[in-house]
């Protein structure tokens, strides 16, 4: 499908994210920054429900007037229905608010391309495997959370069976409800067995907890990122041959799925033109900011013009290094995607899902043209705070406070809510702060009424380290994180259990 570039709109990709599992993301970055690259957008951003931005956090980050939203889900359900609606506060397919339309796509997962990327994938992962002697089973989570997900892989089992594809057998199969997946062997007729997860990324479920129930892993093993060599085909196990592919929407072509939602929302809908083009609002303000004498965010100092390179960014520890001949051999990178890499483990391996850590591994410079690639930058190492320093700073930032925040909590964290306002209190003089590893200016209260109490956490300025070194942007902290809420739901079970 021919796609009409959008110069004067943003592309916002939602995806679910994880506080446990890097990869997990991933393919969102990716699928953004393929996008970006094809220059079809004027703006590209990803936001998550369990990452930094959130999805409040990330309409801060967009200039343009019309930004056309796509779930990067792969199936239609709580998430898509209840979740992102809510969290954008969208009212339809096209939502007009604070000077900005809002277009609301459908996820790529349901998009009737689908079929061909589990095909080609299939035909990747088992290239010398027949169809006709082969059975093709296309997995996912089950279990009645959403069972829309289900449906969207029997929508496909349909599909391909009658596409004439050619295999022997299509079938699906799950971790947790019938037909097992961990009974894949029982479930195939066939020598070929090849196995296709239906999730969007390589995260918890498709590349740690499926490779043991197929019998490929003895047990859980570590990430996709944390493992030198992606797993080989063929597994020869239990009398069959077993091919096992990457979690469906790592595909690249799914970037191009996301673009058909959008062509086909503009098809059912022909939404108007929206006035006003990309007013670069964000890179201009950015750039007078550092004008002003601000060189610092977080622990990484902005430098300009070192060298030939207009910025440079580096770990303030490693100031000495990076300006020597060649960067005292600091590991330099000329490309702002490379952000998201050097901020997502700690130097001693630990997964950064709070970027506001003061726990960024240093070794690395990054040397940037634009202000542009330096906002984008800046937007994975501390995700949306450049852009809400300028709102806070223009009044234009809303709050959200801790009891807001709670109440919009679903599942298991449900439960955070009932936490104690003295429970809350504490728990912000554990867990916030620079003495607690973070450098982020709380700006919530518990409720409009209760304000935080003073503490060395409550009264710290987002600005960490030595700031006579230099001024900086600080970090804000306009809604707890999900480390926070993921605390207040312990601490509230706590309480509970002293009554
Ligand atoms: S809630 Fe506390 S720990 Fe979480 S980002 Fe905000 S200040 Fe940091």
């Amino acid at each position: 499908m021919l796609f009409t570039p959008k110069p004067n709109s943003a592309l916002l990709i939602v995806g679910h994210g994880s506080t446990e599992n890097p990869d997990s993301s991933t393919p969102y970055f990716d699928h953004a920054e393929e996008i970006r690259r094809r220059r079809l957008f004027g703006e590209v951003h990803v936001c998550f429900w369990k990452e930094e931005p959130s999805m409040r956090e990330a309409l801060y980050m967009i200039d343009a007037r019309e930004v056309y939203i796509v779930p990067d889900f792969i199936s239609e359900g709580y998430f898509t229905q209840e979740v992102i609606p809510r969290e954008l506060e969208l009212e339809g397919p096209t939502t007009i608010r604070d000077g900005k339309t809002l277009h609301y796509c459908l996820p790529v997962g349901v998009h009737k391309s689908m079929t061909e990327l589990i095909l080609t994938r299939a035909r990747e992962v088992a290239p010398q495997a027949a169809p006709e002697d082969t059975t093709l089973i296309i997995t996912g989570h089950g279990t009645g959370l959403n069972q829309n997900s289900t449906k969207a892989i029997r929508d496909q089992v349909d599909l391909i069976a009658a596409s004439g594809a050619g295999y022997k057998m299509v079938t699906d199969a799950y971790m947790e409800e019938q037909p097992f997946i961990a009974e894949w062997d029982k479930l195939s007729e066939t020598q070929n067995v090849v196995v296709v997860p239906f999730f969007i990324s390589d995260g918890l479920h498709s590349f740690q907890d499926i490779p043991v129930l197929l019998g490929i892993e003895p047990e859980v093993g570590p990430a996709a990122s944390q493992t030198e060599v992606f797993r080989q085909n063929p597994h020869f196990l239990r009398g069959k041959t077993l091919y096992y592919s990457s979690a469906i929407g790592t595909e690249p072509l799914l970037a191009d799925v996301i673009l058909d939602q959008i062509t086909d929302f503009d098809e059912k809908y022909s939404p108007g033109p929206v006035a006003g083009a990309n007013s670069g609002f964000l890179p201009s303000q950015l750039k007078q900011i550092l004008r002003s004498g601000v060189n610092r965010i977080g622990q990484i100092y902005i430098y300009r013009d070192l060298c030939e390179f207009a910025y440079a960014l580096f770990h303030v520890e490693d100031e000495d290094l990076a300006t020597q001949p060649a960067f005292g051999g600091l590991d330099h990178f000329t490309d702002a995607g490379k952000a998201r890499e050097i901020s997502t483990y700690s130097e001693d391996g630990e997964y950064r899902f709070t970027k506001g850590k003061t726990n960024l591994r240093r070794g690395w410079i990054l040397t940037l043209d634009t202000e542009q690639d330096l906002l984008r930058a800046l937007d994975q190492f501390y995700p949306a705070c450049t852009a809400l320093f300028i709102k806070h700073r223009d009044g234009e930032l809303s709050v959200q406070n801790l009891r807001e925040k709670l109440a919009r909590q679903t599942g298991m964290y449900r439960y955070a809510g009932t936490i104690s306002d003295a429970g809350a209190q504490e728990l912000v003089k554990q867990i916030c702060g620079p003495a607690h590893q973070c450098a982020k200016r709380i700006l919530w209260r518990i409720d409009e009424q209760t304000p935080l109490e003073d503490s060395e956490a409550s009264r710290f300025n987002g600005i960490p380290g030595d700031a006579e070194r230099g001024t900086a942007i600080p970090l804000l902290c306009r809604e707890a994180c999900n480390h926070f809420v993921a605390e207040c739901r312990k601490a509230a079970k706590a309480e509970f259990d002293k009554k």
